[in-house]
């Protein structure tokens, strides 16, 4: 149910001080580009285009699957194409912000160190400097402590739940680790996961929880870990989540990994490095409003250009395409999480005891997914003044209605929820925030639900149709950094073959 502001909290927001008269708080929604969607959705008339251009190949949509298709065609030598970006600034969830204290990612943080066969992505981060003769750049693997759980009044190191847990939880997650080493051996669990993933799985028929009950996995340590990692990566309960999606997560990646790499922006430092090469082929704020063939040639429709192609990446969300061109049935059996990604400005990090803060910092049984400190790679001894983003993936109910409790809701609440949220680690928070932004993600992220690897609409989007390819992480089923750049060159040699 849309839950509605408390008078507390709206008088609150009003001053813009919470009841116990804290220091004040400023701050408000960031983006807020729902109307421009909305208008797609709602089939509002649009004016005709004032100009029309001939292109080869036409992008549609600036995350970084779209920038990763520009990558592979600039490097090929090709150069007859746009990105059309509905948004000011492209990079979608990839996008980042920087105040007088730091810059912070609004969306996705880091990227684990590619294993070796994601080879694409090694390829772009040797372009990029960041690995360089076998070495990785010291200054972006996280740096120590990684990561802290709040657990049963105090700080652990690492996220895995250690304080308080019985010899049988014990014995569980070691006896989790071992079915996890089983399953990395069996080659299924790869990144990019179309190099693994069979086109079929009894662990896709389940839902993570469910496999994890009827494996004999009871502890509840480690039900809220696995349950932890889906919305992490997925925005989605273990219950939402297909069986098969929940192991990749943790089968996927190599043991002796190192790392994660990330930047105070996030992977907003990818976006702007590719952005410094990519950048002028990027048209922002042009939403496309209508794509359809027209005989052999594709029409992608701004309100400014009528663009006439001869095939198209659409690097855009798949559940959108219906709303652009009529002849392509809604998305009905896939969904997407909605999120909420918070900056919070701190004038001072707030008192600890115990453990220091680490990039990562996590709250046992918290409906969020706590916050990483956007100034925890500088290399400075201390900062007093940082930036926590705070992350929110809205699992709790089914998609829709969370989207309409995250647009209904107003800032104040939120900030309510938030410092609440995080005054179960930090008692002092209310003392050290001087600015909380939001930004609202509606749509943030496909679901890895069960049955995503046969589903038919996923499958559609692989398939693509005659000179159109899509190209969003959407296509995968699931979405990380190397899921969208993968799907991204596929959909550009795919599109580069068809216009050659
Ligand atoms: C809160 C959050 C945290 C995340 N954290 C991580 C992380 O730490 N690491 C990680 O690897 N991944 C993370 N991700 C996943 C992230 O989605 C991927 O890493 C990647 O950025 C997805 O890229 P994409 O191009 O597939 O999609 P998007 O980033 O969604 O890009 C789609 C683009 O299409 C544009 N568009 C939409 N409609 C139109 C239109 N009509 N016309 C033109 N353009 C249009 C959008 O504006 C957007 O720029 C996170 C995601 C979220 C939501």
């Amino acid at each position: 149910m849309a839950s509605r502001p408390t008078r507390r909290a709206i008088c609150a927001s009003l001053v813009g001080l919470t009841a116990k008269a804290e220091r004040p708080v400023t701050g408000g929604f960031v983006f807020e580009s729902q109307n421009s969607g909305h208008a797609i959705r709602d089939h509002r008339q649009f004016p005709a285009p004032k100009q029309s251009v001939k292109l080869p190949i036409v992008i549609v949509g600036g995350g970084m699957a779209g920038l990763s298709a520009a990558w592979w065609l600039e490097k090929r030598g090709f150069r007859d194409f746009v990105i059309l970006e509905m948004e000011k600034e492209a990079g979608g969830n990839s996008r980042y912000g920087q105040n007088e204290v730091s810059a912070y990612p609004w969306g996705a943080h880091y990227v684990p160190v590619p294993n070796t066969e994601s080879v694409l992505v090694r390829e772009l981060f040797t372009e990029l400097g960041l690995f360089v003769d076998g070495h990785w750049d010291e200054r972006w693997l996280c740096h120590a402590p990684q990561e802290r759980l709040f657990l049963h009044g105090r700080w652990q190191e690492g996220i895995e739940p250690d304080i308080g847990l019985t010899a049988e939880d014990h014995r569980q997650f070691r006896a989790f680790d071992a079915r996890i080493k089983e399953f990395r051996a069996t080659g299924q669990f790869r990144i990019p996961m179309a190099i693994g993933a069979p086109a079929d799985s009894p662990l896709d028929k389940v839902n993570f929880r469910h496999w994890l009950d009827s494996n004999g996995f009871k502890s509840p340590y480690l039900h809220w870990l696995a349950d932890y990692s889906t919305r992490d990566d997925y925005g989605a309960s273990s219950s939402d989540t297909s069986a098969w999606a929940g192991i990749h997560y943790f089968a996927a990646r190599d043991h002796d990994e190192k790392g994660p790499l990330t930047w105070p922006e996030g992977n907003g430092w990818i976006l702007r490095k590719l952005l410094q090469k990519l950048g002028k082929y990027v048209r922002a704020s042009q939403p496309v409003v209508r794509i359809g063939k027209v005989g052999a040639a594709w029409e992608v429709q701004t309100a400014e250009t009528l663009y006439t192609c001869g095939a198209v990446i659409y690097a855009a969300p798949a559940f959108l395409l219906t709303y652009l061109d009529s002849t392509v049935p809604p998305v009905k059996t896939m969904n997407w999480s909605p999120w909420l990604v918070a900056n919070l400005t701190l004038d001072r990090m707030p008192a600890e005891k115990g453990l220091e803060p680490a990039w990562d910092n996590v709250t046992y049984n918290s409906p969020s997914l706590g916050y990483v400190v956007s100034t925890h790679q500088n290399i400075q001894m201390r900062t007093d003044r940082t930036v926590f983003t705070h992350y929110w993936a809205l699992s709790g109910a089914s998609p829709a209605q969370a989207r309409r409790d995250l647009l209904s809701t107003d800032w104040g609440v939120w900030k309510e929820r938030i410092l609440a949220d995080l005054e179960r680690a930090h008692r002092d928070i209310r003392q050290c925030v001087s600015r909380i932004d939001l930004f609202r993600n509606g749509h943030g992220m496909v679901r890895p639900i069960p049955g995503f690897l046969t589903n038919p609409e996923r499958k559609s989007w692989q398939n693509g149709r005659e000179r159109f390819y899509y190209a969003s992480a959407d296509v995968s089923g699931f979405s990380i950094f190397e899921e969208a750049q993968y799907r991204g060159v596929e959909a550009a040699r795919r599109a580069l073959a068809g216009v050659s």
